[in-house]
């Protein structure tokens, strides 16, 4: 028999109609009863943890999920989070970082309609995370939706209204999940034990982290950008993301007011890491003089293949450690961590970023 717990923190999942829209409400006991049908070999736990739109996610919920895992962790073999979608990309990453080395499956799932609609994706993907969560071979955190199993450093969501609603960024599937059938592509530890081997443990134990810094800002760049606000930024948070365009670079009209302020600041100090508007392939500073520019005359990080917003998890559980050296918040964020980088750190050393 199988043990899963269930972890409800609102989402359309969990919505019901109201006269204002949607709204997340739906309790544990409600929830149960709009199951689908599971094996009689599968035992379901249900906690509700909170009733938010995803929308409201804040740090706070992250460390009242991580908890939860934590304290439930030896009971289970396997966890499944209904989460609103619109910011499962973000905690899907969180938790790749802050709960590492999970011989046990953590599934996040989510439905672009209510449970107790008619026509509805919550029971397909509610049905599909608990088999895979359920499953001897999975392991670490992932996304379940719509079929597809996505590392939960590489999610995103790509669509706001069809079923459809998240690709994998940067990295093939984990899996397909098809009528019961889990087919699996990917066979990397941090995902899956090796066929045959469903009890096989990495030999690391998990390790859980409730250390967050929420201080990082992401700034999406638009043509002819005024310059501004970049002081007021600099003096508020510790991490600054910058999504360019393209390959990455810094427009004429913000470089100077943005050397002015790197200039002010020890690299440790004041973060800045690069990354791309574009969702597929990532940044690549050095291709062009724009990017060049500052990538030659700064320390700074560059996102490359790590997505969005795996950047800004991974910075937030960085910086939760305080005073680190230059090159520990280097080291820590060109680590590769469930797959956020095919990128090494021996790779970066040699090449263009890494100083
Ligand atoms: N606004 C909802 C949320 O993220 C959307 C969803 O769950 O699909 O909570």
């Amino acid at each position: 028999m199988k043990k899963i717990l269930i972890l409800t923190t609102g989402g359309t999942i969990a919505s019901v109609q109201s006269p204002d829209g949607l709204v997340p409400g739906m309790s544990s006991e409600q929830l149960r009863g709009h199951l689908p049908q599971i094996g009689a070999d599968i035992a379901i736990d249900i906690i509700e943890l909170f009733h938010i739109d995803s929308t409201d996610m804040t740090v706070d919920h992250w460390i009242t999920i991580i908890h939860a895992i934590r304290d439930h962790y030896d009971d289970y073999d396997g966890f499944v989070i209904c989460h609103g979608t619109d910011t499962m990309a973000y905690t899907a990453a969180m938790l790749s970082y802050t709960i590492q080395d999970s011989d046990k499956p953590i599934v996040l799932t989510g439905a672009q309609k209510p449970i107790g609609f008619e026509i509805t994706d919550a029971k397909s993907n509610l049905q599909d995370s608990i088999l895979y969560a359920a499953d001897p071979r999975s392991r670490g955190v992932q996304v379940v939706f719509a079929g597809k199993v996505i590392a939960g450093t590489r999610a995103r969501k790509i669509r706001s209204m069809s079923f459809s609603a998240f690709s994998s960024i940067n990295l093939p599937e984990i899996a397909d999940i098809n009528n019961g059938q889990i087919i699996r592509y990917l066979t990397d530890p941090a995902y899956c034990k090796p066929a045959g081997e469903g009890n096989h443990s990495t030999g690391a134990a998990v390790r859980f982290c409730d250390a967050i810094d929420p201080n990082v800002f992401l700034l999406k760049l638009t043509p002819s950008m005024s310059p501004e606000l970049l002081p007021e930024i600099f003096r508020i948070y510790d991490a600054i993301v910058i999504e360019s365009f393209g390959a990455g670079g810094i427009p004429a009209s913000l470089e100077q007011t943005l050397f002015e302020e790197l200039a002010k600041y020890r690299p440790e100090e004041k973060i800045l890491a690069m990354t791309t508007q574009v969702p597929f392939e990532g940044s690549h500073l050095e291709t062009y003089a724009v990017g060049r520019r500052i990538a030659g005359s700064f320390q700074i990080l560059e996102a490359r293949d790590i997505t969005l917003e795996a950047t800004v998890a991974k910075l937030m559980w960085i910086l939760a450690d305080k005073d680190q050296s230059w090159e520990e918040i280097q080291r820590r964020f060109y680590t590769p961590i469930a797959m956020d980088t095919l990128i090494t750190p021996e790779e970066s050393c040699g090449g263009f970023v890494l100083r």
